[in-house]
Order: structure tokens, then C-alpha cells, then sequence
């Protein structure tokens, strides 16, 4: 190995852009030299923002130039344009150009509304008006304030924390509305597996919230909602809709219809060289911070490899940890997600640590402020048993299914 570093691009100062730093920086801190884009100059915590319409503190925001700083990198307030793959070289949105030796693409997703006359969650936007919502549904003839999310899915867990917070809002207020959640999910959350889906759905009965699964919500026309395949008519007062996501196809790498970039099992993407994608923006099917973390390591690991680190580079093995805000005690979900990974798990007690919202094995120490060391079970708690990913998930990601039976389970 010669003196010269391996340069990497990190394109994005989001959870997993910020997560691919910092573990390059602890798997090879002498080998790489990393500069991280983001067209703007924060890194915001998007998780605590469905907190955002509920009280009066702003979702955690954190400058991203110190703390890439920090983790030994320069950052570059600049968008990600064009890649060409064969020159190894980025281009950003104002004509400047890098030169990479690897480059780990991890923009997010594009999040759009879906229904014209809905109120929708922009984490970065406005946060919505729950009082006035919640009064505007008590005051209508079906008393309901309705939270949607759209056929085509979105991120897990927000319809659920804001559907439970707006129910606690609302007793608070002493308004007589019905909550409901509308979802393409067949069990609230199933992605956490049977139990906690289980836990989920008695939470919501005891707190007297409606949901309403295998629901396709769809526009009218004139901007009513219709819910297939009954092609009932979504009787509300006021609703409340989670974004639809969409990729960000970057100029000269591949995209599939939704514009997500296709990754294999160490998050490279397919059929280009030395470029990885990780988060939202990559094809896997369940947009989820944690996931994303997990699939940058994936490629961070591979990066530090061939920059002539002694280790072998580990494949992404989706496990999902979600800490559900509940307007009480929050409520911790876990699952491996490969397929057949048993029956997942919640708990009112930590089930990884450090405890943050997002599960990242070197994030989550950093928005703590905490120690690093590895995502992992708490001190005093019970082992996580891990099934491998079928090895071809990355052929047909849309085709996972959490509950269907796998091939692969315990061969790898
Ligand atoms: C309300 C809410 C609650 C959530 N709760 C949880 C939770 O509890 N646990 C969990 O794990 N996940 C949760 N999620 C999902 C999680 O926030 C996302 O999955 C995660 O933020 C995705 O990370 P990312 O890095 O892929 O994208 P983002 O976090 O969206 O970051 C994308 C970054 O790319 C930058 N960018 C955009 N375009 C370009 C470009 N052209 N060039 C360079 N940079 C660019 C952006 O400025 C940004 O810095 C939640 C999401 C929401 C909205």
C-alpha cells in the first residue's frame, strides 16, 4: 500500500451520508481521505420532526461542516449532478468537478404529496397544524381526522407517532374526534414482524385509534380520497398524509421506474465500479434510517477493504429497529428482516444501544453524544438472533416479503 490515500465522495449529509463517514473513519483513518457534499449546510434529525407540530422544539439540526470536520473530512456545500463512472469523476451543480477513487451515493429520496387536499408531512417544511386540524375534524359530521399513507408506501413509522400523539393531543384539548390510520400495510407494521405488529395493533385499539390496513388511497379528481379496492370514499374532516417517496436518479448511473439506484448485498451499485448507494435513494424496499446506516456500512466496510484494511467486508443484513413515539412511553420494535427471521420483538425496554431513534452503528453514538461503540443489544438485555438474507434479494428487492418463509435461513 503506497502513501497516497483513497479518495471517497460521500454525496449527501443526511443519516446515512453522515453514517458512511464516520465509519470510514474508524475502519481506516489513514487510508481514505473523504470530502462529503450536500447542497445544504445541516444535517437534520428527521425522525424527532413528527414531534415538531406537538411542542415547541424544532426537529435537531446539527452543522454539517464542523462535524464532518470532525470526523476528518472537508465538506462541500454543493449538490451531487452527474457521475461518470468511467472517469471516476462527480459533478456538482455549479460545473465543478472531483475525482474519486470510490463514491458512496446516499441523497435521500425525493418526498412528494400525494393528495391535493391533504395536509402532508414535509419533515424539512412547515410543521402541520395539529390543533387546528384536530379541531377543524371534531367540528365536521364524521368527526375524524384521518392519517394516510399512500399506496405506493412511505417511511414505517411516522403515521403511527403522529396518529398517537394526535390522539393524546386531543384529549388534552377535549375534542371528540375518531382517529384513523389508513394504510397499504396488511398488519399495522407488520415489517417488525408478527409480535410487535401484535403489540402495535393493541396499542392502538386501547388508545381507540381506527386503522384501516390493505388500503389503497387514491385521488379523485376533484380531490376527494378514495380507498381501493373497495372504492369507498374517505369520510373525514381533516387528513393528514405522509409524502410519497421517489428516487433521485443521478445522471450517468442506473435507476429502476422510481428512479432508486439498484444495489447489490455490499451496496454497490450494479454494473458500475468503485460507486456504492445507500439510504432511500438506493432500491431497497423499506426506507428506514437504520436500514440506510446499514447498507453505508456495507460499503464503507468494502471501501476500507480495498484501500488495504485487513478485515472482511461484511454484506447488508437488513435488521429494522424502530422506537415508536407513542405520546407516552415509547415503545422499542425489532426484527430481522430477511425473510423468515422469526417473529420480531417490542419492548417497552431498550432493545439496542445507544437508544436513539435512528439504529446506526456509528451515528447513533454521535447524535448522543455518547461513546462509540457498535449498535448492539443494551448491557443488561437478551441476545438478537440474526438470520441471513436471502442471497438474492438484491435481484428482486421490491419482492421481499418479512413474513414469507426463507431458503437461506441459517445457511450463511
Ligand atoms: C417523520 C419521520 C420519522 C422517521 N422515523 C424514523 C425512525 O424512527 N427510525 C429510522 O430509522 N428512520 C426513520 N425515518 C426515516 C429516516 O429519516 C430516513 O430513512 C433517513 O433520513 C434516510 O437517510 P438518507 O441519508 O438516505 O436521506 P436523508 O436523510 O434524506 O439525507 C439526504 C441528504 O442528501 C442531500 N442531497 C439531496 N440531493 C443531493 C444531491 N444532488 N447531491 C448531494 N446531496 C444531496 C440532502 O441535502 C441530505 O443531506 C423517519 C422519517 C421521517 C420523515
Amino acid at each position: 500500500m503506497s502513501d497516497e490515500r483513497m479518495k471517497v465522495l460521500i454525496a449527501g449529509g443526511g443519516v446515512t451520508g453522515i453514517e458512511a463517514l464516520l465509519a470510514l473513519r474508524e475502519l481506516a483513518p489513514d487510508r481514505v481521505e473523504a470530502t462529503l457534499l450536500a447542497p445544504t449546510p445541516e444535517f437534520v434529525y428527521k425522525p424527532l420532526a413528527v414531534e415538531e407540530p406537538f411542542g415547541p422544539e424544532p426537529a435537531t439540526r446539527l452543522e454539517l461542516a464542523p462535524l464532518v470536520a470532525e470526523a476528518g473530512g472537508s465538506f462541500v456545500q454543493r449538490g451531487l449532478r452527474r457521475i461518470d463512472p468511467d472517469e471516476h469523476v462527480a459533478e456538482l451543480d455549479d460545473g465543478s468537478r472531483i475525482e474519486f477513487d470510490a463514491a458512496i451515493v446516499c441523497v435521500g429520496a425525493e418526498a412528494r404529496s400525494a393528495f391535493t387536499k391533504a395536509e402532508t408531512l414535509h419533515p424539512s417544511g412547515q410543521p402541520i397544524e395539529i390543533d387546528a386540524l384536530l379541531r377543524r375534524a371534531s367540528e365536521h359530521e364524521f368527526g375524524r381526522l384521518a392519517f394516510v399513507v399512500p399506496a405506493t408506501g412511505s417511511w414505517p413509522l411516522p403515521v403511527y407517532e403522529l396518529a398517537l400523539l394526535a390522539e393524546r393531543r386531543a384529549r388534552e384539548l377535549s375534542l371528540e374526534v375518531r382517529i384513523s390510520i389508513i394504510t397499504p400495510e396488511p398488519e399495522p407494521l407488520i415489517v417488525f414482524g408478527r409480535l410487535a405488529s401484535d403489540a402495535v395493533a393493541s396499542l392502538l385499539a386501547v388508545r381507540g385509534i381506527e386503522v384501516r390496513t390493505s388500503a389503497r388511497a387514491r385521488e379523485e379528481a376533484d380531490g376527494s380520497i378514495v380507498l381501493g379496492p373497495w372504492e369507498e370514499r374517505l369520510d373525514a374532516g381533516a387528513v393528514v398524509a405522509l409524502p410519497e417517496l421517489r428516487g433521485r436518479a443521478v445522471e450517468g448511473l442506473p435507476a429502476d421506474e422510481h428512479g432508486f439506484i439498484p444495489i447489490d448485498e455490499h451496496a454497490r451499485v450494479l454494473g458500475v465500479s468503485g460507486v456504492y448507494a445507500a439510504g432511500d435513494g438506493a432500491n431497497f424496499p423499506i426506507k428506514h434510517g437504520g436500514l440506510g446506516t446499514q447498507q453505508a456500512d456495507a460499503a464503507a466496510e468494502q471501501i476500507a477493504a480495498d484501500a488495504g484494511v485487513e478485515l472482511k467486508p461484511a454484506p447488508f443484513h437488513p435488521v429494522i429497529r424502530g422506537k415508536l413515539i407513542t405520546g407516552a412511553e415509547s415503545l422499542n420494535l425489532q426484527a430481522d428482516i430477511a425473510g423468515g427471521g422469526g417473529e420480531g420483538v417490542s419492548s417497552l425496554d431498550y432493545l439496542w444501544w445507544p437508544p436513539q431513534k435512528i439504529a446506526g452503528k456509528y451515528l447513533s453514538a454521535q447524535l448522543g453524544g455518547a461513546t462509540p461503540r457498535p449498535v448492539g443489544p443494551p448491557p443488561e438485555h437478551g441476545i438478537e438472533v440474526e438470520v441471513s438474507l436471502d442471497r438474492e434479494w438484491h435481484r428482486e428487492p421490491m419482492a421481499l416479503d418479512p413474513l414469507a418463509p426463507s431458503d437461506s435461513a441459517g445457511d450463511g
